[in-house]
């Protein structure tokens, strides 16, 4: 039986946003699908598996909350970069920090939606405040 694995505590992560393994529906990787040039997954490179579960146990989504935990992480080293430039200037400085913080806002409104779809036990109402506090901090996302 096939089996969805991550790296991280309670979920995916930058781990798996980053590598070069193919994302499962949840956002963590197919034990079955890894690619083998990923220096994080497979069995040969010794680390820690944290979470996971049965394929047949997947909830089907979190791919779209990956990819932004990833989007921030690029952003963070990007403004590293810029700082460590000895070519860039104060505007270049403004705009990596501006992608870092739409990077955050982004991922801080995918974990809100991820939290709601995740909710067994929501009231209506409680999922229509979670949606408008996503859509507060990240109005672009259709999801
Ligand atoms: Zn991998
Ligand atoms: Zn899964």
């Amino acid at each position: 039986m096939s089996h969805h694995i991550g790296r991280s505590w309670g979920g995916p992560g930058h781990l798996e946003a980053l590598c070069p393994c193919p994302l499962a529906p949840c956002g963590l990787v197919d034990r079955d699908n890894l690619d083998p040039e990923c220096q994080q997954h497979p069995v040969g490179r010794m680390k820690t598996i944290r979470t996971g579960h049965a394929a047949e146990d997947c909830p089907g989504f979190g791919v779209s909350l990956t990819e932004a935990i990833g989007d921030t992480e690029l952003a963070r080293i990007a403004v590293l970069d810029v700082a460590a430039s000895e070519d860039a200037d104060h505007g270049d400085f403004l705009d990596a920090l501006d992608a870092f913080r739409a990077a955050v806002e982004h991922e801080a409104a995918e974990r809100i939606r991820h939290w709601e779809r995740e909710a067994q036990t929501l009231l209506p109402l409680e999922r229509g405040a979670a949606r408008g506090a996503a859509n507060l901090i990240d109005p672009e996302a259709t999801e």
